[in-house]
């Protein structure tokens, strides 16, 4: 059960991989969301929603669909935006509108009752003067100048009120309008879009922090440039000892080149790891011995340069995987020539 689990395991990451080769935008997107961890989005009202991280990918929201399809990545709602339902825009504006006259002044005003006459109306309704430069009230009924909330008048609450019809009501009706295309709409018609933050989830992490991706890359990668290539190999020393190697390229099936792939760890680790590694291709003399990471510190290239070993790495997955190609196809040739 487990192996026929594990089985197909190696054959999607394989197909994985040879999509990926074909697909060098999706390959991108897919390692800036192992490092990024998640990618947040900026709402602009003209310019709409924008992902930073993701600008300069045109297609990127056709590639994130298939990494959540993949379920490498996941989405999460973040916020809603207004979106005009005739052209898509977000550059919305709100309007109160009165209930019965459509009026767009309906405004909020407070209601306020002049407590030496007893008289209640809306402030919008109450005239205004001034005295010493302070802006003052005055009732409508009596005439007398309001002094002071809770003494000589309260206020009872809020309402909003038509300026064109007088017509009060507790809401307004809301309206908005597309600043892009001028199109009215409401709350009826609107789409109310979900905008949604993109997380890389620990399937997607595993795939890349694990190596084991960069492996089949390589492995594909090397394939389809012709070499004789296989993976997960265990060869046996001229000590007698077996030992394993994440890539073999033979010719005409003689080994020639062992490749390994380290995710690149802490600069002490990494000497250690590559020491380790050391006494691996010392067992096998007659194989050309290629340590692959994505950085490579000044220590390791003095150890490795001291022992032979040739190093690659590079700044993204697709820069480490053509400088492997670069690097098999130099030794290949110059065995080759030694051949000859
Ligand atoms: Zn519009
Ligand atoms: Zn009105
Ligand atoms: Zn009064």
């Amino acid at each position: 059960m487990s192996e026929a689990v594990e089985a197909k395991e190696t054959i999607d990451i394989t197909a994985l991989a040879e999509k990926l080769l074909e697909d060098p935008v999706l390959l991108r997107i897919l390692e800036i969301m192992v490092n990024r961890r998640e990618i947040k989005p900026i709402i602009h009202l003209e310019k709409g929603i924008e992902y930073p991280e993701l600008k300069n990918f045109p297609e990127w929201s056709e590639k994130i669909e298939k990494l959540i399809d993949l379920k490498f990545i996941e989405r999460e709602i973040v916020d809603r935006v207004i979106e005009c339902p005739k052209c898509g825009s977000i550059h919305v504006g709100t309007r109160y509108k009165c209930p019965s006259c459509n009026s767009i002044n309906m405004v909020r005003t407070s209601i306020i009752q002049h407590i030496t006459c007893g008289y209640v109306d809306t402030e919008i309704r109450f005239k205004r003067v001034f005295e010493k430069g302070k802006e003052m009230l005055v009732c409508p009924n009596c005439g007398i100048r309001l002094r002071e909330l809770d003494v000589d008048y309260r206020i009872l609450g809020e309402i909003f009120e038509c300026l064109d019809c007088g017509r009060r009501a507790d809401r307004p009706k809301i309206e908005f309008i597309c600043r892009n295309c001028n199109t009215t709409f409401d709350i009826l018609t609107a789409n109310y879009k979900p905008v949604y933050m993109f997380k890389i989830t620990d399937k997607g992490t595993e795939l890349i922090t694990s190596g084991d991706l960069v492996r089949k890359l390589m492995f594909v990668a090397l394939r389809k440039a012709g070499f004789e290539t296989e993976t997960n190999v265990e060869l046996k020393g001229i000590s007698g000892v077996n030992h394993r190697f994440d890539i073999v390229i033979k010719s005409n099936g003689t080994p020639i080149i062992s490749i390994d792939y380290r995710p690149s760890s802490g600069d002490e680790t990494q000497v250690t790891d590559l020491l380790a590694h050391i006494a691996k291709y010392m067992d096998f003399p007659g194989i050309q011995y290629v340590y692959v990471s994505n950085k490579i510190s000044e220590n390791v290239i003095r150890v490795a340069s001291s022992q032979g070993i040739n190093l690659v790495h590079g700044g993204s997955i697709e820069e480490i995987i053509n400088n492997v190609l670069n690097v098999v196809r130099n030794i290949a040739s110059k065995i080759r020539s030694k051949k000859s």
